[in-house]
Order: structure tokens, then sequence, then C-alpha cells
């Protein structure tokens, strides 16, 4: 089967450092992976949704084997100086998992569960979105198994210029370029940029997106993944002849997405009922005054405490009776245990990962609609290709134009999926999917087999 492309044109067109709060809210002393649900594994469900559209895209074996398997992965030991003199050793990874398209782009995580099948599944994933919103990358993703709550800026730099110089060989602008994830920032990315460059010589700013403005990050980034959850909400609710003042939401996980995504649903008219981050939640029916809510997590580096709403654990939040489920934090959060329970009608992935593939199959019986996380959290890889683009010209563009131009992507992308999935009467997910496979699969046919 061959999906036709879309007949619509592809639009023209490539933070501030964010501080990480000092964690003072009253929480239990947990492994902040603790909360996190035992699910398939992210690897599953990725290859698990791959083997789905190469069957309805009637590919052959060695296509499948060639689109379920990085090009490339390296695997490496960082051993840190503590700052009391001890040394700590820990593991990393990087993986490039397609670069037909142009080169590798994705996120580098610091959580204590990373591994290199999570890495494997999440560079995967940064394949079908870079395709889904037509940029000229690959797909890629990183990942140090460490907690960074627990770790000194000091060491955290230590960490981040060693696990670089490890990788040297695999990243470059032209070659792999990384951006922030989990438990990583701005100033991350400044550190990756910085050694990079200086072993290289001269000034690299294009190795890295997502890093301060200062050294040459773009307007818009630090906002932009949530923007477009945003801009694919309000696209999903038109489809229902509904927009953001008729509904209640609930996001999951505060963090650079989720916060800005509650955020920005509030400012436009959106009650925001319920948030939550590693350490617990807050409801309130009517909605929370999220101005107040951010001000208390800037002070306690947690939404836990807050005054002014219920408490509620992240479990609850998922099937709360809300309209729209933002999960923002982790993977397999929503399984076959609870996906019967899910009161929302939309579901949109800030996260990626967020759905295994049986709750995805169960969501789509029960008619609940899932905005996918290629599709929905794409705004972030948009905004870092404009920042690529921006770093490769030395040319700045206004927020305005960033945020105009990021608008045309989501909605075009969303557009182009949605119009797959009435014409094949499919899933938003598994239009997309179809889509962007087709896409690689397009780009490797095209390129022929070296040698
Ligand atoms: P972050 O580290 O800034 O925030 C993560 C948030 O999730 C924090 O509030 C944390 O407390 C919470 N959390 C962690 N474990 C949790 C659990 N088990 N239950 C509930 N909450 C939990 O990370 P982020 O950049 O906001 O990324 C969140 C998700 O969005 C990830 O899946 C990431 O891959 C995806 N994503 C991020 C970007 C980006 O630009 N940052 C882009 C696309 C997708």
């Amino acid at each position: 089967m061959t999906v036709p492309e879309p007949a619509t044109s592809r639009p023209a067109t490539a933070p501030s450092t964010t501080s990480r709060p000092t964690l003072t809210a009253d929480v239990p002393d947990i492994a902040p992976d603790s909360a996190r649900p035992t699910h398939d594994g992210p690897l599953a469900t990725a290859q698990s949704q791959l083997a789905g559209a190469i069957r309805r895209l009637g590919y052959d074996e060695g296509m499948h084997a060639m689109l379920a398997t990085p090009r490339r992965e390296i695997n490496v030991a960082i051993p840190l100086r503590r700052d009391d003199g001890s040394t700590a050793l820990f593991h990393g990874f990087r993986v490039q998992h397609n670069v037909s398209r142009g080169p590798g782009k994705g996120g580098l995580r610091y959580h204590p569960s990373v591994d290199v099948d999570e890495v494997r599944a999440l560079a995967m994933w940064m394949t079908w979105k870079c395709a889904v919103v037509e940029l000229p990358y690959g797909g890629a993703k990183g990942g140090v198994a460490i907690d960074p709550r627990r770790y000194s800026q000091a060491e955290l730099e230590r960490v981040t210029r060693r696990y670089t110089s490890e990788i040297m060989p695999m990243i470059g602008p032209e070659r792999d370029i990384m951006a922030p994830d989990i438990g990583t920032d701005a100033q991350t990315m400044a550190w990756v940029m910085d050694t990079y460059s200086v072993n290289q010589g001269y000034t690299i700013p294009g190795v890295v997106t997502g890093k301060p403005l200062e050294v040459g990050g773009s307007l818009g980034r630090a906002t932009a993944t949530s923007r477009g959850v945003v801009h694919s909400t309000r696209a999903a609710l038109h489809e229902a002849g509904l927009d953001l003042p008729d509904v209640r939401v609930a996001v999951q996980g505060f963090g650079k997405v989720g916060s800005h995504a509650a955020d920005m649903y509030a400012d436009a008219g959106a009650r925001v009922e319920a948030v939550s981050d590693q350490y617990g939640g807050l409801h309130r029916s009517g909605g929370l005054d999220m101005q107040r809510v951010l001000d208390h997590v800037r002070t306690t580096g947690s939404v836990v405490g807050f005054p002014g709403a219920d408490p509620i654990d992240n479990t609850d939040l998922l099937t709360l009776d809300v309209d729209v489920l933002v999960p923002a934090a982790v993977e397999g959060v929503l399984t076959a245990d609870n996906a019967l329970d899910v009161a929302a009608r939309w579901v949109v992935e800030g996260a990626n990962g967020p759905t295994t593939a049986e709750a995805d199959a169960i969501l789509a019986e029960r008619g609940v609609v899932v905005v996918p996380d290629i599709l929905a959290n794409a705004g972030g890889v948009v905004v870092s290709y404009f920042e690529w683009v921006q770093a490769q010209q030395a040319y700045w563009w206004t927020e305005a134009e960033i945020e105009q131009r990021l608008a045309e992507r989501m909605l075009h992308a969303y557009a182009a999926v949605a119009e797959v999935a009435r014409r094949e009467a499919v899933s938003l997910r598994d239009a997309a999917l179809l889509l962007s496979v087709q896409r690689v699969a397009v780009a490797h046919r095209t390129r022929g087999l070296y040698p």
C-alpha cells in the first residue's frame, strides 16, 4: 500500500537558560523513579507500532529489519570525580536510529532508569517525529543513567563533559544534534556545545539545540514543545467543534513540557484541574490558579504542598473526569490496566511513549482520540530545527517569526495526519506512523543501498 502524500504545500523554511529549582518541598526522599509504573517497555511499544505500519504498507522483511534496527549505537562508561573526592561511575548511551533523511536529531536524558532499550525506542520515535513534521533529520537519542537531583551543578557539568567527549566521534551539526530531554536543560546543552567546540578548535553552536540564548539559542525554543502540544490539542478539539475554553484538562508531569503546557492551556481559557510531578499531584474542580502553582514550584521545586488544592496521586490523575488528558512525564503510564478507566475524550501525548500498544488499542476501541507523541510533542524539534538553521546561517529570527512558523508546521502536520486517518479509517497514531514510516522508506529506496 502507498499512502498518497497529502496535497498541501510544505510551509516555507530552520530559551533562556532554565535554572533547576532546588527541591525544598516536603516530599518523601524516594528515588524519583519509584512512581514509575511497570510496563512492557518502550522498545516493545515502538517495535509493535513499527510492525503495524509495515504490515499496512505491505513492506517486506528486509525493509522492516532495516527500519527496526538502529544504524549506530555507542555505550560509554562515565567516571565522575565527586565533590567529596570519591569516584562514581555511570553508564551512558547514544543511539542513531536512522539517518537516511539527514543528521540524527534527538534529546539527551538524565534519569536513573535510562537503559539502552529505552534510548533505542526514543531514537526510533525521533525518526518518525522528524518525518511527520518534514524536517531534514533522522532520529537519535542519548541518555545517562543518573538522577540529576542528587548531584551538584559542578558534578553534572563534569558528567556532561565526559559523556560528550566519549561520544564525540558520533556527534556534530551535520551528524547528530542533541537537545534537552528529561533531567537536562539549556545549561546542559551549553556544556555539550563548549566541550565539542573546544575539542574541534572553534565555536560550533549547531551541535546542540535548546541552548541558552546567550550562546546561540533560539527565541521560543524553551516553550516550543508545549506550544506545539497546545496547537495540536486545539486542532483535535476543532474537529469536534470545540475550543480550549470548553474543556477541563489534567497534565501529568510538571517539567519543561508539562508546566508550560498547563500555563498555556490556562491562558487560553481551559480549566486545568490537575497537575502532577514525580512526587505527587494537585486537583481542584473548576481549575487551578496556574500562576500561583508556578510560583509555588519556583519556590519549592515541586507542586506538592500547594495550598489551594487537594492532593491527588499520579495514578488517579490519569483516570480523572476531565476532557483532555496530557501525559507529559515518562513512558508507559497508560497501560492495559488503566486504559479502560481513562475518562478523558482526548489524550494528547506531551511525553514520548506514554501509551503502551495494548492501552492504545483499548483507547481506540473506546473512541478516545489520542494525538500521538510523534505529532503532539513535535513542536520542540521543529523549533530545534529553526535554531539549527539560524546557527548555520548566523542570522536570528524574531520570536513572532518563530511562533508563526511553528504554528504553520504543527497545523500543517496535524492536517496531513488527520487526512490520512480519515482516508484510511485509522487512528491518528496509525496515520502518523504510516506517513512517517513511508517517508523514511522512500528515502531509503531513493538513496539505494551502498555498495
Ligand atoms: P523534565 O525533566 O523537564 O520534566 C519531567 C517531569 O515529569 C517532572 O515534573 C518530573 O517530576 C515528572 N515525572 C518524572 N517521573 C514521573 C512519574 N513517574 N510520574 C509523574 N511525573 C513524573 O522533562 P521534559 O523535558 O518536560 O520531558 C517530559 C516528557 O516530554 C518526556 O517524555 C520527554 O521525552 C518528552 N519530550 C520533551 C521535549 C522537550 O523539548 N523537553 C520534547 C518532546 C518530548
